[in-house]
């Protein structure tokens, strides 16, 4: 069958809001290492990787292993009224890397579901519905969360179990406070922190949730520090401070292990999903004893922490921290960030190039001034698609397009990436000239 066809299939029985990237969309059937083929035969470079998730690249002996051995035993699900053995160890494992004191880890099958568990968690801890999020955020597609989404294009419904105030500081490049300084920033954010939580609420705040680096939000990078700032802030009220690692976690940022780690401040909550199950459907949140025991009724997961999933998800984290795939992200980021700083000095309608490890954001605005130029990613999709590059795409205006490999990514791989980004870039920057 065509993939036009099965295009037509797609649209006839899915989701009219369920959205395809290219004009000819493609299927992925077959895939190695960063690279993947579509039904056509045609095999492309991967930067996008299930959205960030499979974090280690496809095809990895030691991870289809893992999963193979528990296929075997014929078990594939018991639900967590039963022991579990690799739940067990990953919770162990993932309690000691969060640097949480007396962490406890509850998992969960999606990112939306471990932000609604730290919700949960949150509020009626606090006792109170009250939530501070970020403008320009994205933290999954239930209930409480769209509420806490500040993003216009994936805020379906103003309806919110939460009530829920924004503060600035994620997206600096069109904040008011753009032009400031670092330190300047961070200070302007915190009185404005300060400000929001003496004007829009009662005082007694659940939480802030906050993503080091916004995803959706198209890699959106707040200087080194602020969530300090803001935690010196909340610890005086007794407010929660949840990091969503959904994006950030496992060592993608390069420099550290979670993306929280480059402001100096350990949370009181983390969620995470994506990347650990290496494209297994897992998450979870981690949280302080105390916190994560406040519940007072029974609740449950039923397919959350099982067995497949958690085996192939500790086979991820073991492959991840033998292979230093952090230094890997760290450096071969560091290469992609000067490589696109490099091509965006040549080209009018790169506004910004921004990122940590491989979170890369390079955001395309009209020629001339900073208006967000989303026809020129659309047609950067299309341009790197036809050279045998997948890229993402984001940000407020759906014109950043967003590169985020898996960490396994060679020098090489790196080069060649860079190479068709240049000559992408190159192609819808000359097409706009002569338009214009
Ligand atoms: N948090 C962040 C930061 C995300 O990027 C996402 C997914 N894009 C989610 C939460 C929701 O995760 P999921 O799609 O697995 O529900």
């Amino acid at each position: 069958m065509t993939e036009s066809e099965l295009l037509r299939r797609h649209r006839a029985v899915l989701p009219g809001w369920l959205a395809l990237y290219y004009a000819e969309p493609i299927e992925i059937v077959r895939a190695r290492g960063r690279q993947v083929t579509d039904s056509t035969g045609r095999t492309y470079l991967d930067f996008f990787a299930g959205i960030l998730t499979n974090a280690i690249g496809y095809d990895i002996a030691e991870i289809s292993a893992a999963i193979r051995r528990q296929l075997d035993t014929g078990v594939l699900h018991t639900s967590t009224l039963y022991l579990i053995r690799k739940q067990v160890e990953l919770a162990e494992q993932i309690a000691e890397l969060s640097g949480i004191p007396d962490a406890r880890v509850f998992f969960t099958n999606s990112g939306t579901e471990a932000n609604e568990t730290a919700l949960l968690l949150a509020t009626q801890y606090r006792r109170s519905n009250q939530i501070l999020a970020l403008r320009n955020s994205y933290h999954g597609r239930a209930f409480g969360t769209v509420g806490i989404t500040g993003n216009r294009g994936w805020s379906a419904s103003s309806l919110s179990p939460v009530k829920v105030s924004y503060v600035h500081g994620g997206y600096r490049y069109r904040s008011p406070f753009a032009g400031y300084s670092d330190a300047d920033y961070i200070a302007a954010c915190a009185d404005d922190l300060r400000d929001v939580l003496q004007t829009t609420t009662s005082g007694d705040v659940a939480a802030l949730i906050a993503e080091p680096i916004q995803g959706v939000g198209g890699f959106a990078t707040p200087p080194d520090g602020l969530f300090r700032a803001f935690a010196d802030i909340l610890d005086e009220h007794g407010i929660l401070l949840i990091s969503d690692e959904v994006q950030t976690g496992w060592g993608r940022t390069g420099e550290h292990f979670w993306g929280i780690d480059a402001h100096g401040v350990r949370p009181d909550i983390m969620t995470f999903a994506k990347g650990i199950g290496n494209g297994l459907a897992i998450g979870g949140v981690i949280a302080r004893r105390d916190v994560m025991d406040c519940l007072t009724a029974n609740s449950i997961s039923t397919f959350g922490g099982n067995p497949v999933a958690t085996a192939g998800a500790k086979a991820t984290l073991d492959y991840l921290l033998d292979h230093d795939l952090q230094g890997n992200a760290a450096k071969l980021g560091d290469r992609l960030l000067a490589g696109l700083r490099d091509i965006g000095s040549r080209h009018a309608i790169v506004g910004d190039v921004r990122g940590k490890g491989l979170m890369v954001g390079v955001e395309l605005v009209r020629p001339g001034g900073t208006d967000p130029n989303p026809p020129a990613a659309a047609a950067v999709l299309e341009e790197t698609k036809a050279r045998g590059l997948l890229v993402g795409k984001g940000g407020l205006h759906n014109n950043v397009i967003r590169l985020a490999p898996p960490m396994t990514l060679t020098d090489d791989e790196a080069r060649q990436a860079l190479e068709i980004l240049g000559e992408a870039i190159s192609a819808v920057a000359g097409a706009g000239e002569e338009r214009s």
